[in-house]
């Protein structure tokens, strides 16, 4: 037996931070990093005799994530109460979704080596955070060995996406997540940060043997903290199951954390496999409603959804696929490069090619999310406009690029006060092209003798000569005509 003869079954569970302004069901801000304890109120502390408002935002932005990933609105939703202890929890429940979820449905496109393949959802559901658990701290007055509770993120709203365990490996699973990402952050109702916990994932995975029906026995697997995580920790646990199994083992129900340190998966404290969460419809909240008009509202906000905007881009610019891929990655990149494309028409691929080969590779991914390119996109359609109409050559313009970037100045102004404008004027490059070969009887001599890749070389000395500013294409056709003469 080989991992080959076994099938990997993938489900995940996504939560998702929904950008509101305030908590799910009272006023308080939601705020990151602000100091522990600052934005909390006797709701999101659950102090007795309490009432909790849901927070008509919330509701909004889950709708537009159900929108954009075809995942049906229930005109009914019901908020329920998963009652369990823990100390981040002070009200002793977490209000939740289950058998009325708000959406249900809907899928998400993943990339295999077969093409593309929709993953269905099974649902779509709001709940609230919980607070957190803080074990490391900057004061020293705290007894060693002890934990703080933060609750500023007690209350803040979520969704929950789940798959259906239609994901076949490490690298959907890394694919789906990606699109996933960009759909909730294209649509504004969340940062999509793993790494800060606004993106949240864990993943159900199984192994069985390739033909069989039934489903292998279920891994839960936590603590994935970035979206390439969730593929090693996959491909990890996938290898340890199939390597159980062929081993005659049996894979134990169970939950494992991932360990990104030793790259390996180990059970997480069994305490109780079926927790029993008693959970009932929340008494205080009732049955969500969500009108034809609420959802015709949302509908008609809907900003272009990424895989249509990749597409429209191929068409209206004649931009590669995966160029137009890369330059979708955020809603902020494209709206750069549109403003660049449509500040030079009549060269939009040549705008984007310089933005994916020299703009982008000087900038991380947090600045490529939030299209922090550091150039104004007039300035980019400017530099290409200059190299297009021969101004300057290819070679110059990258060599601009820097100083442009640094100063911030128009590329027109810089041509002109660096002197950069190319030469084109056949008499003057003919006089450099006559200097070269003069000095270089040998070469040319070469040349003659049909040694042709002399040629090059030639040309390199009449650019260096000319400082970089001679037209390459001019300097070609004279160099052959002077050196075929003899
Ligand atoms: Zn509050």
């Amino acid at each position: 037996m080989a991992l080959s003869d076994y099938e990997p079954v993938i489900g995940l569970e996504v939560h998702c931070q929904l950008k509101t302004r305030t908590k799910s069901f009272c006023a308080c801000p939601v705020v990151f990093g602000a100091p522990p304890n600052s934005a909390v109120c006797p709701v999101c502390l659950g102090y007795p005799g309490v009432l909790p408002v849901l927070n008509r935002e919330m509701v909004t932005l889950a709708m537009r994530v159900a929108l954009a990933t075809g995942s049906e609105i229930q005109e009914r939703s019901v908020f329920a109460r998963k009652n369990y202890f823990y100390p981040d929890l002070p009200k002793g429940y977490q209000i939740s979704q289950l058998d009325r979820p708000l959406a249900v449905g809907g899928h998400v496109p993943v990339r295999t080596s077969g093409g593309e393949r929709p993953i269905r959802l099974s649902r779509i559901h709001l709940e609230e955070d919980a607070g957190k658990l803080m074990h490391e701290f900057p004061w020293d007055d705290v007894p060693t060995g002890a934990s703080l509770v933060d609750l500023n993120r007690a209350g803040t709203p979520l969704i929950e996406i789940v798959s259906e365990p239609e994901i076949r490996s490490g690298d959907e699973a890394w694919d789906y997540l990606n699109r996933l990402r960009r759909i909730v952050r294209y649509v504004d109702a969340s940062d999509g940060n793993m790494e800060e916990g606004s993106l949240r994932c864990d993943a159900n995975v199984s192994v069985r043997r390739k033909g069989a029906v039934p489903l292998g026995t279920k891994v839960e697997v936590k603590n994935l903290n970035s979206i390439n995580h969730v593929r090693k920790a996959i491909e990890h646990e996938v290898e340890r199951q199939a390597g159980t199994l062929d081993r005659g083992g049996a894979v134990v129900q169970e939950t494992r954390l991932w360990h990104p340190e030793t790259g390996t998966t180990r059970p997480m404290r069994s305490k109780e496999e079926a927790m029993d969460y008693r959970y009932f419809p929340d008494p205080d909240l009732g049955t969500l409603e969500v009108d034809g008009e609420w959802k015709q509202g949302v509908a008609e906000s809907m900003p272009e959804l990424p895989d249509a905007r990749v597409a429209r881009l191929v068409l209206q610019y004649g931009l590669p696929l995966a160029d137009a891929d890369t330059i979708c990655l955020s809603r902020p990149l494209a709206d750069w490069f549109e403003a660049a494309a449509l500040a030079h028409p009549s060269n939009p691929k040549g705008v984007a090619n310089w933005l994916l080969s020299e703009l982008l590779s000087r900038i991380g991914d947090a600045d490529r999310q939030a299209g922090r390119v550091p150039l104004a996109p007039a300035a980019l359609a400017r530099l290409v406009a200059r190299i297009d109409d021969g101004t300057i050559s290819g070679k110059i313009g990258k060599e601009l690029l820097p100083l442009l970037i640094d100063s911030g100045k128009d590329p027109d102004e810089l041509i002109r006060e660096k002197g950069l404008v190319q030469v084109t004027d056949e008499g003057e490059i003919r006089g450099v092209v006559e200097g070269v070969v003069g000095a270089n009887p040998q070469q040319a001599a070469a040349f003659r003798a049909g040694k042709t890749q002399a040629l090059g070389w030639f040309v390199g000395q009449v650019m260096k000569a000319s400082g970089g500013k001679a037209n390459p294409a001019i300097v070609n056709r004279l160099l052959k005509e002077r050196l075929e003469q003899g």
